[in-house]
């Protein structure tokens, strides 16, 4: 009996999570595994019915298209889908009951915890899943005030509202806003996706700017921020946190400190 954990998504062949996880079960010198398995929408239920009753299973990372859909088949104690309306981990608790938490948010958060936000402004690209868990991170943070940069105004304008966020929303095309904090939320930058074409000369030199996007490591916006001697923080750093907190959850013991250049270089492979 070996106990394992996994990432569900359709499709699902590119996830890096199974590579983190390995590495942090390898590195701990624990026996349990970590898989990658294909679910279709029309398998969910079922999915979680066998898993339910398959004890060496600790829980699952969830992925497009199932993060609102797997809510269905889970219990939610923390709220989850009244606060960022979306889940990426189900874990067994110690009753055995399958839970829905969504670790993006303090993964996000993590590497800016030690940096004074509360009050400051922050821009934040994109108004999709990614952007709901950094606007619960940011209104946790007590963040002043929030620059929504996206296409669907209404949509954004409703986010900063179920957030509680004050704040207001400004196209792509509109001039950046001085801000302590500049996030991408956005797949803009991504391989295969449009540029994300925007002028930071408004930021302050002590302004952090954190792009989600992990595919290239290096986006634009970076390099275009590290010219600017911006401080920044790239998407795997989020990644590899939001995994962090799952394995907890999933195999009860927290990744070692040592060993994050070596998970950063495996990852850029
Ligand atoms: P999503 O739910 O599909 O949301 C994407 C958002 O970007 C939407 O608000 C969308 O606008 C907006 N958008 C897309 N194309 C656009 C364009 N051409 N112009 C303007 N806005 C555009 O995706 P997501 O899950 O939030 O992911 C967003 C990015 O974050 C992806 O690159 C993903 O890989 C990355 N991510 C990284 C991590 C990490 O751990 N580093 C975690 C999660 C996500 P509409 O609302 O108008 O559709």
């Amino acid at each position: 009996m070996t106990h394992y954990a996994e990432v569900i998504g359709h499709p699902i062949a590119h996830s890096k999570s199974p590579l983190i996880h390995k590495f942090w079960l390898t590195q701990l010198g624990m026996v349990g595994d970590y898989r990658a398995s294909d679910v279709q929408p029309q398998g969910l239920e079922r999915y979680f019915a066998e898993r339910a009753a398959d004890t060496d299973w600790r829980g699952c990372n969830i992925t497009i298209p199932h993060k609102i859909a797997a809510l269905d088949f889970v219990s939610d104690p923390g709220e989850v889908r009244n606060s960022i309306g979306a889940i990426n981990t189900v874990f067994r608790n110690d009753a055995g009951a399958l839970v829905a938490t969504n670790t993006d948010a303090g993964g996000f958060y993590g590497p800016i915890a030690d940096i004074p936000i509360a009050g400051e402004t922050a821009v934040v690209i994109g108004a999709g899943g990614a952007a709901r868990a950094v606007l619960f991170a940011l209104a946790q943070a007590d963040i002043g005030e929030v620059v929504l940069v996206a296409r669907n105004a209404l949509k954004a304008a409703g986010l900063l509202a179920h957030f509680g966020l004050k704040g207001k929303v400004i196209g792509l095309d509109a001039r950046m806003p001085d801000a302590a904090l500049l996030v991408n939320a956005s797949p803009l930058g991504m391989v295969g996706q449009e540029a994300l074409e925007i002028d930071l000369s408004p930021l302050p030199e002590h302004a952090i700017v954190y792009d989600l996007v992990y595919a290239p490591i290096e986006t634009a916006l970076l390099k275009a921020a590290r010219m600017r001697d911006l401080e920044t923080v790239d998407g795997l750093e989020m990644l590899v946190g939001q995994a962090a907190i799952a394995f907890e959850l999933f195999f009860g013991a927290a990744p070692p400190d040592d060993g994050e250049d070596a998970l950063r270089a495996l990852l850029l492979t």
